[in-house]
């Protein structure tokens, strides 16, 4: 082999592309990691949830050193109507105590040290390398180029791990330009706030964080979700929906957001607060069936670039870090048979499809096409429910039974045949 190529160039110094190249490394191979941001993670501002299973098990004892924000205690799912607030709430004590099942931490935080556990396996990581194209060889691909004179590096394998909507995959030939119909857009930001105060507002124990998922009124009703999580000194908010339906209904996610954060039931929240970052961000929303091809000869695709997420249960990082770690597991074995070819990173895939990242996708693939056909899910019900509990709730002098009566029409007016279709779809996604 050609030795005064690198083993492997990883594209992206996310999660996905810093645990393939740490594995690399580790493995003994030469790996550079080109990242276009500032700093790994500085194109990642919000906050977001962290796994601390899977986490630990690609960065043993992360706890200890990473920067994290919050475990948190308490999830909440809620519906937002115009003028009602309405869900449930798990708070348990057994997530307050170690080992936390999750952290809340600040993206551009978290990847810089995590990058930095790559650094210390061997990895050479440069920042502001933004890479606009592959280089081939023979129909092989054998390197990357910033498009400058010397802006080319080559590698017997390359790791695409340049996040959602990967332009180099498309590039390399593996996926067309995803459809709107294939992705979500966010709007987030993060909003400064004493600690106190967020112990305060979230009837938090000090030091432990809270986790909201909001449905409804958040998106307009759009299929999607607005989002609150608890950091130390912050707040991250954020809401967005599929974009096929930001760009049918002409909604656009900066007003989503800015219409979510006014809404009197969301607003005490972060009242006062200060913003310090905004972003919009792309995740990826595609049906486990039109998941890109994942690899061809001299690269592999990984993360969100390969659309590996679970947006039901909000896992990106932790998917994110196993596909690099299973094509960094792949690639270490063709370095030994140095083969790169196609044929010998077919592996790859075969550990993915064996992996928990494809079974539970295909868990949850049926979920988004059965909650995007029934938008009456996040606005109708939530609002019948809203109407129920304040005519239950309220003490006006109409006996317990009138008001019973009273509710039981509400339920009435929904179409009978429509209800018992959304329950037998709902059953059916869970097969
Ligand atoms: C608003 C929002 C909230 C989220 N919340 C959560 C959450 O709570 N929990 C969770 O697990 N997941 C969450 N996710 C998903 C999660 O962020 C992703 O799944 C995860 O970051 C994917 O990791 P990755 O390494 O594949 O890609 P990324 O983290 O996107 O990293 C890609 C990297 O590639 C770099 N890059 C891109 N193009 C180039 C190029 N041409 N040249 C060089 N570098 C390039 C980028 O700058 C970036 O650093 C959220 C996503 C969003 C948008």
């Amino acid at each position: 082999m050609d030795d005064d190529r690198f083993d492997a160039i990883v594209v992206g110094a996310g999660p996905a592309g810093i645990t393939a190249a740490r594995e690399l490394a580790a493995a003994g191979l030469s790996v550079v990691v080109l990242e276009r941001g500032q700093y790994p993670g500085s194109k990642n501002v919000s906050g977001g949830i962290l796994y601390r299973q899977p986490t630990e098990a690609f960065a043993p004892g992360f706890e200890a050193e990473a920067p994290l924000e919050r475990p948190i205690i308490e999830q909440r799912y809620l519906a937002l109507t115009e003028d009602a607030l309405l869900g449930g709430v798990f708070r348990s004590m057994k997530f307050a105590e170690p080992p936390y099942n999750a952290y809340s931490v600040l993206r551009s935080e978290f990847d810089q040290w995590y990058a930095a556990t790559a650094e210390a396996a061997g990895a050479e990581i440069y920042p502001e390398f933004t890479i606009v194209d592959l280089v081939w060889e023979n129909g092989k691909v054998v390197g990357v180029t910033t498009g400058d004179a010397d802006g080319e590096l080559l590698a017997h394998c390359v790791v695409l791990a340049d996040g959602a909507n990967s332009l180099l995959a498309k590039a390399a030939g593996l996926h067309r330009e995803w459809q709107p119909v294939d992705q979500a857009l966010i709007a987030k930001e993060l909003i400064a706030l004493p600690a106190e105060k967020i112990d305060d507002r979230f009837a938090l124990p000090p030091g432990m964080g809270a986790a909201y998922e909001i449905f409804g009124e958040s998106t307009w009703g759009l299929l999607g979700y607005g989002f609150i999580y608890t950091n130390k000194e912050s707040i991250s908010i954020g809401t967005g929906a599929l974009l096929q339906d930001l760009i049918d209904s002409g909604r656009n996610v900066n007003d989503m957001l800015d219409r979510f954060k006014r809404h009197p039931a969301i607003a005490p929240l972060i009242a006062g607060g200060e913003t310090t970052e905004y972003a919009a961000h792309l995740i990826p929303e595609l049906h486990v069936d039109r998941l890109p091809q994942v690899y061809a000869d001299g690269v592999v695709v990984v993360g969100d670039a390969a659309g590996l997420l679970n947006p039901v249960n909000r896992e990106g990082a932790n998917l994110a870090m196993l596909s690099g770690q299973l094509a960094a597991e792949t690639i270490i074995e063709a370095r030994k048979k140095g083969d790169f070819s196609a044929r010998s990173l077919a592996a790859y895939k075969q550990r993915l499809d064996q992996s928990i990242i494809l079974d539970d996708m295909k868990k949850v693939s049926k979920m988004a096409p059965f909650a995007h056909d029934r938008p009456h899910l996040f606005t109708e019900y939530p609002r019948v429910a809203a109407s129920a509990a304040l005519e239950y709730l309220t003490v006006d002098g109409v006996s317990k039974k009138e008001k019973q009566k009273k509710i039981a029409a509400m339920f009435k007016g929904l179409p009978k045949r429509r209800l018992l279709d959304d329950a037998i779809g709902a059953l059916r996604t869970q097969r």
